[in-house]
Parts: C-alpha cells; structure tokens; sequence
C-alpha cells in the first residue's frame, strides 16, 4: 500500500512536468530510492502501469537508482556506510548515528516526446 501512495504522487509530478514542456508523451521516469525507504521497485512499477493507462505516461520506463544507507557519527560526526548489525562508526568506535541517506524517494528526471 505503501507503494501505491509514492507512485500516484509521483505520477502526478512526473505528467505535471510534462504537460508544461508540453511533450506529447513520457518514454522514461527516474526515481532515486534508498535502501532503507523500505520501497520496492516490482511494487512501484506494478502501480505505475496501472495507474497509467490513459495517461501520457502509458507504456514509459521507470529506472531506479538505489542509494545505500549512510549514518553520521553523533560522536566525531564522520560519515560511514551503513552495514547489517553493525552501527559502529570506523572513524571513533562510537556505536549508532543518525542517518543521512537512504530514506529518500524522489523523481529525479523524466524524458519526455
Ligand atoms: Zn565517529
């Protein structure tokens, strides 16, 4: 359901911007997805040919840049990649930090006709 929602905005964004650089047709749509927003491509893709039809976006691809989780130590405020069951920065030893990449889910760029 999660899906849903995320593409029926993103659908809205994606035709918005091409009816103003009033293209006949969208042939591709890029996302930026992070690992952690918990969004799976398949889901998005399945809700976008389906919210779609009859749209000007009938038939465009949808690609998908996945970003890998990033944490910044709360103690030295260095930045490392985020590893399964291992929060522990590399820089201080300092264990957890907040995260400051991965969450994210946007429309980066459409191509349009
Ligand atoms: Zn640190």
């Amino acid at each position: 359901m999660h899906e849903l929602s995320v593409t029926e905005e993103m659908l809205r964004i994606a035709t918005q911007h091409a009816q103003e650089a009033q293209a006949k047709r969208i042939t591709s749509i890029h996302l930026v997805v992070g690992d952690l927003s918990s969004i799976v491509d398949d889901s998005v893709q399945f809700y976008f040919d389906f919210l779609s039809k009859g749209t000007i976006a009938e038939g465009a691809r949808l690609r998908f840049t996945r970003v890998a989780p990033r944490l910044r130590c709360r103690n030295c405020g260095g930045e490392f990649a985020m590893r399964p069951m291992d929060w522990t920065c590399p820089h201080c030893g300092a264990a957890g930090g907040d995260v400051v990449a991965g969450r994210e889910f946007y429309l980066d760029a459409i191509e349009v006709e």
